[in-house]
């Protein structure tokens, strides 16, 4: 089993910050740390640690991650000019908080995809 991160005490609001947006299957609220003017991670309300744990029987919750994510660029303003979505997955991944979540990034050009 793993272990619980913070956004499970999130999701269940335990510890109060504001959502964005909940369902049954998903969750999204703001980066606590935000690196543009737009970020927001929408997470699946399930415990699922990396990419690396996801089944087929997730599939439904992350295709709602996605439809999350286009809903919410819109309520942003930024989905005429655009916006990325990243996944982290491990220690190479760049991933801090293992309970899988997609951010989502916009508000200006996010430049090249990787700084290298
Ligand atoms: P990652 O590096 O992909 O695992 O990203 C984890 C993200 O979670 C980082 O961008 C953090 O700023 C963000 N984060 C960590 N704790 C919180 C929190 N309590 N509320 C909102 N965002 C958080």
């Amino acid at each position: 089993m793993a272990e619980e991160t913070i956004f499970s005490k999130i999701i269940r609001q335990e510890i109060p910050t504001p959502l964005l947006y909940q369902d049954e299957l998903v969750t999204a609220f703001r980066d606590i740390a935000p690196r543009a003017s737009t970020h927001i991670l929408i997470i699946p309300n399930t415990l699922i640690p990396t990419v690396n744990d996801v089944t087929e029987a997730d599939e439904l919750t992350l295709g709602r991650m996605i439809t999350v994510a286009k809903k919410l660029a819109a309520e942003e303003g930024i989905d005429e000019n655009g916006y990325r979505l990243i996944m982290n997955c491990n220690d190479h991944g760049g991933q801090e908080v293992y309970h899988i979540h997609m951010h989502l990034l916009g508000g200006k050009p996010l430049g090249p995809m990787l700084a290298v």
